[in-house]
């Protein structure tokens, strides 16, 4: 098995140029290991972070960046539009704010986070095509949209939509949205990949990661790659950042890939009540 000084930058796929294995950033609200956490991945060979304005740390990951010995250019930066500011007028001046904290000119990819609260598909997504037009952000990028939402943004949209970010990983592994991204071309992105730690206790996930000698991360992570789905793990340590760097050298083969996709178990770890999936409206 390599090692995660072995594997480099170009090791890892890239999905239509977005690299398949990010970093996430959810609760790294501490400034310095925020920081801390941006640089050691950017440092170790990660090109992808995942933030959002509801994060409060744009500032933080912005510094990471900064710090790191790693070009702009060559980091593809995501964040996301929060729930209460997807008005159009908001949409165009919190974004600029985004931009002022993460301390870059564009974003690679900016997201609505949720279909819900001051979200109006025609006012929201009118704001993100003259954001996309002006080239503040590089593409246009929706999380937490069921098939539905996503029939109507790409209705109205300009732009293409680059990709859906929504909770994947083998306890989840939304089959029926993966199918309707890929009919439109659009990038699935998984976020809570490791379902915050509760596939680390499913007997088949901890069977496979015996059988290869490697870690329950890194089987999730190296499920969701066969897929073709971007996973963007948080971690903190170098150990943990480390550790689903590593995943890139894991190939499952048929038999893993049949032990996982036949678990029956579900669970969804991320699960308010306003998740749209409530609701089939
Ligand atoms: P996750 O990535 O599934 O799990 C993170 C947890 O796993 C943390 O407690 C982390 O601990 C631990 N961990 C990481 N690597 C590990 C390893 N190799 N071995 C053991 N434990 C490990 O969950 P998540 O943070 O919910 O999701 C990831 C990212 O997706 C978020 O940070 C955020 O960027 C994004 N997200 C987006 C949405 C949305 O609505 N669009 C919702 C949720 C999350 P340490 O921190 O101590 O390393």
């Amino acid at each position: 098995m390599d090692s995660a000084d072995d594997i480099t930058a170009g090791d890892c796929p890239r999905a239509n140029g977005m690299p398949m294995l990010g970093l996430g950033t959810w609760q790294h609200t501490d400034p310095d290991q925020c920081t801390r956490s941006v640089k050691t991945a950017l440092e170790m060979g990660y090109r992808h972070i995942d933030t959002a304005q509801g994060y409060d740390n744009e500032a933080f990951v912005g510094q990471g960046i900064a710090d790191a010995a790693v070009d702009r250019e060559d980091i593809f930066l995501a964040t996301k539009v929060a729930t209460s500011n997807l008005g159009y007028d908001d949409v165009l001046e919190t974004t600029r704010e985004s931009l002022e904290k993460l301390g870059v000119d564009a974003v690679d990819l900016l997201y609505v986070h949720w279909p819900v609260d001051s979200y109006n598909a025609e006012e929201t997504l009118a704001a993100f095509d003259e954001l996309y037009a002006d080239g503040l952000i590089h593409n246009v990028g929706v999380s937490n949209f069921e098939p539905r939402h996503i029939e109507e943004a790409v209705e109205l949209l300009d732009a293409p939509i680059f990709a859906n970010q929504v909770e994947c990983h083998p306890l989840l592994p939304q089959e029926e949205l993966r199918a309707v991204c890929d009919e439109h071309d659009i990038e699935l992105v998984a976020y809570s990949p490791l379902a915050r730690g509760t596939l680390f206790e499913v007997p088949e996930i901890q069977h496979v990661a015996e059988t290869h000698d490697v870690t329950e991360a890194q089987v999730s992570l190296a499920w969701l790659r066969a897929k073709g789905v971007t996973a963007i793990p948080k971690a903190t340590s170098e150990e943990h950042i480390a550790d689903n760097w590593s995943s890139l050298a894991l190939e499952l083969d048929g038999g893993d890939l049949e032990m996982l996709d036949g678990l029956e178990k579900v669970h969804r770890e991320v699960d308010p009540e306003f998740g749209p999936w409530h609701t089939d409206e």
